[in-house]
C-alpha cells in the first residue's frame, strides 16, 4: 500500500490472517472440552474493536470484554454468540443486555442489580462468580462462594460459571504462587458444587500465560487476550515456555502495524537545536524528517532521544522531545527520503522491525499498557 494512496496522516494496520494464525494456535492447544474466549477489552488491546472483533469471533467460541458498554458496542458490530463482561457493571450501566452477555459478579451488590435488571426487564443475565484466591483484586474471598450462591438462588440469578485470576504468572519464572492459587480455586469447585447440586458448565482461571505455562488451567474456558494479539506476555512467560519446551519455539505472530507519512523535511544546521526543550543538537548538518503522530496519539513522550522509525526499511532515530501530535526523526543518513513516504513506528518494513516490546522498555512498561493506549482516534483497517 502506497501512503499516498491513503488520505489519513497516520493509520494502523491489523492483520487478519496473523490474528487468525495465533487464535488457531490457542485453539490446537485446547483440548476439545474448553471453549477459547478472545480477549477484546480496551478497544482489542488498542488495535480496534471493529476491526478484530468479526475475524476473533470467527475463531474463538467468546469474546471478552471490561465494560457493558463494549458489550453493546459488540452487538452494534452484528456481532452474536456469548460475552463476557469481565469488569465491573454498575446498575446505570445494566441497559439493552442480552441473555447471551455473561457477566463476571463479584459481590453480593453486583447480584443484586443482576437480580433487579432480570425483575425490570425479564432478561435474565447469566452469571459468573469470581473468587479471589490471591491476587487481592476483583472477586470475592472463596470462603464466601457459598453464601453467594444461595443469594443467587434467591434472587433467581443463573450461576453458569466459576472463575479466578492469576496474580503473577507473567511475573515470574517461579510459579510457586500461581500453584498456591490453582490449588485454591480447585478446592473451591467441590464446594460450588455442592451448593449448586453440581458443577456449573464454564470453569476459568486463564489468561495468555496461563494457558501457556499451565495447561491444568484450562478448565472448560480459556481467557486469552495479549497472545492472540501476537505477543507474548513477558520475557518471563517466553523464558518459563523455552526452559519447558527445549528452546522449541511458538510462532506469535504481531497483528498491528502503526504507519504514518513523512509530513515535512527540514534542514538543521550543525550545532542548531530541535524542538521543544530543545534537548537534541546536531553535531552536523542534518535533514530530519517530521512526522504528525506525538504522545497524544499513543507515542509515548519519553521516547524522544530514544527510540527510532523505520524509513526505506532503516532506522531513523527519534530525535528532540515527542509533542503532542508531532515528532521528528533524523534522516541524515537516508537521502532519499521525501514527504509523503511511509513511515513505520510500530511493526515491520523491509528487513527490520520495531517491537512493541522494544518501545514499552524505553517507555518503563508493558506491551500491553503502550497498545492499549493507542488513541481510538488513529483510522484502522484491516489487511
Ligand atoms: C485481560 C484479562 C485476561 C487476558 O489476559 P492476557 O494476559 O492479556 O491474556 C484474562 N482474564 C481477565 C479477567 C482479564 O481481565
Amino acid at each position: 500500500m502506497r501512503a499516498e494512496d491513503r488520505c489519513p496522516a497516520q493509520w494502523i494496520e491489523v492483520e487478519a490472517a496473523a490474528l487468525s494464525h495465533n487464535l488457531e494456535l490457542f485453539r490446537e492447544r485446547l483440548s476439545s472440552g474448553t471453549d477459547l474466549l478472545a480477549v477484546v477489552k480496551a478497544n482489542a488491546y488498542g488495535h480496534g474493536l471493529a476491526q478484530i472483533a468479526p475475524h476473533a469471533a470467527a475463531v474463538a467460541d467468546w469474546l471478552g470484554v471490561h465494560s457493558a458498554s463494549e458489550a453493546r458496542q459488540l452487538r452494534g458490530l452484528g456481532i452474536g454468540g456469548p460475552v463476557l463482561v469481565m469488569g465491573l457493571v454498575p446498575p446505570a450501566d445494566l441497559h439493552d443486555l442480552d441473555s447471551d452477555t455473561h457477566l463476571l459478579a463479584s459481590s453480593a451488590d453486583a447480584l443484586e442489580w443482576i437480580g433487579e435488571y432480570r425483575t425490570r426487564t425479564g432478561v435474565s443475565l447469566p452469571v459468573h462468580l469470581k473468587a479471589d484466591v490471591g491476587t487481592k483484586r476483583q472477586g470475592v474471598d472463596a470462603s464466601q462462594i457459598p453464601a453467594l450462591c444461595r443469594q443467587a438462588a434467591r434472587l433467581g440469578v443463573e450461576i453458569v460459571g466459576v472463575a479466578t485470576h492469576f496474580a503473577n504468572i507473567e511475573d515470574t519464572i517461579e510459579h510457586d504462587f500461581a500453584r498456591l492459587q490453582l490449588d485454591r480455586f480447585c478446592s473451591l469447585l467441590p464446594v460450588v458444587s455442592s451448593e449448586l447440586g453440581g458443577l456449573p458448565p464454564f470453569i476459568h482461571a486463564s489468561c495468555s500465560a496461563a494457558t501457556l505455562l499451565f495447561r491444568e488451567t484450562d478448565f472448560t474456558l480459556a481467557r486469552v487476550g495479549i497472545s492472540m494479539y501476537g505477543h507474548w506476555p513477558s520475557r518471563e512467560t517466553r523464558l518459563s515456555w523455552i526452559l519447558e519446551h527445549d528452546g522449541g519455539g511458538l510462532q506469535l505472530r504481531p497483528v498491528l502495524t502503526w504507519k504514518a507519512i513523512v509530513g515535512q523535511l527540514q534542514a538543521v544546521e550543525r550545532d542548531a537545536s530541535v524542538g521543544y526543550g530543545r534537548t537534541w543538537t546536531a553535531n552536523r548538518q542534518s535533514q530530519l524528517a517530521v512526522i504528525p503522530v506525538g504522545y497524544a496519539d499513543g507515542y509515548s513522550r519519553a521516547l524522544g532521544n530514544r527510540s527510532r522509525v523505520l524509513i526505506h526499511g532503516r532506522s531513523a532515530p527519534v530525535v528532540g522531545r515527542v509533542c503532542m501530535n508531532i515528532l521528528m526523526a533524523d534522516v541524515t543518513d537516508i537521502p532519499e527520503v521525501s514527504i509523503g513516504d511511509e513511515v513505520v513506528l510500530i511493526g515491520r518494513q523491509g528487513d527490520d522491525q520495531v517491537s512493541v516490546e522494544e518501545l514499552a522498555a524505553f517507555t518503563d512498561t508493558i506491551n500491553y499498557e503502550f497498545l492499549a493506549r493507542l488513541s481510538p482516534a488513529i483510522p484502522r483497517t484491516v489487511v
